[in-house]
């Protein structure tokens, strides 16, 4: 790895989250080299969770999810290339092409460049919506304005994503039914049992949430369209948004001979080559877990947040990051807010330790091998943030019990 100086030239491809904060990062630590971003949104860096919650209800317009505050000096001491898709690049000369076959020669890459919605193959095509970046949400807004309001929307996928649509289409005061392919949501995320707790939430808030429900296609026109099951029901809707899940583009580093599975595959530094990187939710990399070292891509803000700050570290500095990094996540939905520390697994052991589920505040403790591998919090972010301590180092089950950081 060669230390960054003033003659090198970073070029990020990926103007999303990762890619600006790294950008400001490598700012902040004095890196006052060449800095290039590659954009293939034509925008520049915008936030995307206020899309799926502010934006999506009308509280707030899409401008205001910018990344890039009016006083930035960063923005104006970078090289945008917004609009622009990179389409290979040779790892051993640090060349990256873009799709106007323009060629940018660097010292240093990084790839941010994220995740896709993924989308279902449907007879209605584009019309079914997926929630990912400005322009989607700008045709979804458009669509809910001019639909019919007297019929439903259907949200196809319960996950996190599907919750918070649901969520912002209810409050909207749209009926919404969410289709779920699972027993109960999130199931594949929290583990049956935890899923089973938030069980109640979409009921309570208006959703009519319908489980073990496989979509065989949807079909129609836009405004008028026909949701049909795999157990020969057919639903009328006003509109169709897909929520399940996402996919990568990768296809522009076949060549490149890096280690592309399930996500860019980065050591400990977020290294994929001498002085290639990759971060953020693109990827794939070697965590020092509590039961040890894992390789995981999680899609999680706080964590191309960090990962932004650990590189800029590491090209500036040569040294890792100032503390382990304890993987965090939100959502708003159901008008409550569920928060995940750590990476569990589904199959963890899980056990409620604080708060109740009549009252739909809790808090819950997962344990792998009698380690705490995750907390859970049902809107008690207070219980959820005493507790981060039995993550930030191993801590036994035992352990945890005797401290029980969530009663201080
Ligand atoms: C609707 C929504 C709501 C969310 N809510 C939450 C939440 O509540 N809590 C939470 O923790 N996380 C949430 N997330 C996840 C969080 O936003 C992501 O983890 C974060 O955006 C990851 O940042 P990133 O820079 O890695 O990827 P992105 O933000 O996806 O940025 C990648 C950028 O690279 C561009 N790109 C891709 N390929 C190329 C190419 N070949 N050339 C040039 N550019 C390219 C993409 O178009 C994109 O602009 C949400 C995500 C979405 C979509």
């Amino acid at each position: 790895m060669s230390l960054l100086n003033p003659q090198s030239s970073v070029v990020i491809v990926g103007a999303g989250l990762a890619g600006w904060r790294l950008a400001e990062g490598l700012r902040q630590e004095g890196f006052n080299g060449r800095v290039t971003l590659v954009g293939d949104e034509p925008y520049q860096p915008y936030d995307r969770p206020p899309l799926s919650k502010q934006v999506l209800v009308g509280k707030w317009d899409l401008d205001r999810a910018t990344l890039v505050r009016e006083d930035s000096t960063v923005s104006g001491s970078v090289e945008w290339r917004l609009g622009r898709r990179a389409v290979a690049l040779d790892v051993e000369q640090k060349v990256v092409t873009l799709d106007d076959e323009s060629r940018l020669d660097a010292t240093h890459v990084a790839i941010a460049t994220g995740a896709r919605a993924r989308r279902l193959t449907l007879s209605a095509g584009d019309l079914v919506h997926t929630i990912r970046a400005r322009d989607d949400l700008a045709k979804l807004l458009a669509d809910l304005e001019s639909a019919d309001v007297t019929r439903p929307w259907v949200v196809i996928g319960a996950g996190f994503l599907g919750a918070e649509v649901a969520t912002a289409l209810r409050t909207r005061d749209v009926a919404v039914i969410a289709l779920e392919v699972a027993n109960a949501p999130l199931e594949g995320v929290v583990g049956v049992p935890a899923a089973q707790w938030l069980r109640r939430l979409p009921d309570d808030f208006g959703v009519d949430l319908r489980t073990n429900q496989q979509v065989r296609d949807v079909r129609g026109s836009a405004g008028r369209f026909v949701v049909e099951l795999d157990d020969g029901e057919n639903i009328e809707a006003a509109g169709v948004v897909a929520c399940v899940g996402s996919t990568l583009e990768l296809g522009w580093l076949e060549s490149s001979g890096l280690r592309v599975d399930g996500g860019v595959v980065v050591d400990e530094h977020l290294q994929a080559a001498t002085d290639v990187a990759a971060l953020g939710d693109v990827a794939r990399f070697a965590w020092p877990g509590p039961v040890g070292e894992e390789l995981i891509r999680v899609e999680h803000w706080e964590v191309a947040n960090f990962h932004a700050a650990q590189l800029a570290r590491f090209w500036t500095r040569g040294v890792g990051p100032e503390r382990n990094l304890v993987p965090y996540f939100w959502s708003d939905q159901y008008g409550k807010k569920i928060q995940m520390l750590g990476h569990p697994r589904p199959d963890d052991e899980v056990t409620l330790v604080h708060g109740d589920l009549a009252s739909a505040k809790w808090l819950a403790l997962y344990t792998r091998h009698d380690v705490v591998t995750g907390l859970l919090a049902l809107s008690s972010p207070r219980a959820l943030m005493t507790s981060k301590v039995l993550l930030d180092q191993v801590t036994s089950r035992d352990d945890a019990f005797a401290l029980a950081p969530w009663n201080a």
